[in-house]
């Protein structure tokens, strides 16, 4: 079978200390002579600043807009006031600013660049922008940006909390893989071999060094940016999302208070690993241990009848996307060993 589709990969990649006071050189040198910044309300000024500074320095016309809002509706009014001329979309800062500022380029067909700040999810690289439509949360095709531009010195400095959440979407590539080759064996969806290898090969490669300095923020930001690239080779969230998104989405429309991402997914990756089988949930252990993504999790407990409400639902969310989760009742196994491993102590409530 010949697959025609059209991959889309970023050109420019900088992951490097300062890269984000680069941006007005990277820009020129690729000919962009007026750019839109949409970045995330509430930023320190000084790092806007020195954002606006270098483009402006290196001849490049921007003009800012303030994101505080994720949703579909707003994102669409902010593309009808993209002055038309505009050829280049940046988003800085964290999820909505670049979740908007990508679906806007998407609409407008102009090249996206993205300048995460924090590298709690793996969303900075992804093909989809996640937006809310009617207060509920969806996942929008949209495209891979041109260009990355993670800035290690300021991810560096992100809070805790932010670096866990993007470990545990990390280690989700292990049991996202694993149940992407079970629908294979259960109804032939198609694996792409490659994406797979990707998806998994970035984890070992950040999992060989998984320190919070400069290179561990470097090996971080590759992993999740190649995850992006996976899904887009794959023409399918496979490769990064499985039975462990499924839950995290599912705790999304449950729970009281949902958490980070990255957190929910992370436990969930961890917990549906011993229901797949082999030797993951070794790896996804140590690969949480290491980088001290339980005390986040210790520090505000999940709701176990939360949990419980969100296995049963998630098999539910997505019709015809078998996972592990599909073909058992996954809750009596995963409540046993909630109750039984010392690694969960303290990360579910009373
Ligand atoms: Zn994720």
């Amino acid at each position: 079978m010949n697959d025609v589709r059209t991959l889309r990969v970023p050109s420019l990649v900088r992951v490097k200390p300062g890269a984000s006071r680069r941006i007005g050189i990277y820009l020129q040198r690729v000919g962009t002579r007026k750019a839109i910044l949409f970045a995330s309300a509430g930023l320190p000024a000084p790092l806007v600043d020195s954002v606006l500074l270098a483009l402006e320095d290196a001849g490049v016309s921007v003009t800012r807009t303030d994101v505080d809002s994720g949703s579909f509706e707003d994102a669409v009014r902010l593309f009808e006031s993209v002055p038309p001329e505009t050829d280049a979309v940046l988003g800085l800062g964290g999820g909505k600013a670049l979740d908007v500022a990508k679906y806007i380029a998407h609409l407008g067909g102009r090249p996206y660049y993205a300048m995460p700040l924090s590298l709690s999810n793996d969303g900075f690289a992804s093909p989809q922008s996640s937006l809310t439509i009617q207060g509920r949360r969806r996942s929008l095709v949209s495209r891979v940006p041109t260009g990355v531009v993670v800035d290690t010195e300021v991810c560096r400095l992100a809070p805790d909390i932010l670096w866990h959440s993007g470990v545990g979407d990390l280690a989700a590539k292990w049991t996202a893989v694993a149940d992407w080759k079970l629908a294979y064996h259960h109804d032939g969806t198609p694996v792409n071999d490659l994406a797979a290898l990707l998806s998994d090969a970035t984890v070992m490669q950040f999992l060989a060094r998984p320190e919070r300095d400069l290179e561990g923020v470097r090996l971080l930001a590759t992993a999740l940016l190649l995850n992006g690239v996976a899904m887009e080779l794959a023409g399918s969230s496979r490769p990064a999302s499985g039975s462990e998104h499924l839950i995290s989405h599912a705790l999304d429309q449950i729970s009281q208070r949902p958490r980070l991402h990255g957190l929910q997914v992370g436990v969930a990756a961890y917990l549906v690993s011993g229901l797949q089988g082999g030797n993951q949930t070794e790896r996804i252990g140590e690969l949480l241990d290491r980088t001290g993504f339980w005390d986040s999790i210790r520090a505000d407990p999940f709701d176990p009848d939360e949990w419980r409400l969100a296995v049963e639902r998630a098999p539910m969310l997505k019709p015809g996307f078998h996972t592990i989760l599909s073909t058992m009742d996954a809750w009596p196994r995963i409540d046993r060993q909630i109750g039984g491993d010392p690694r969960l102590a303290g990360c579910f409530g009373p």
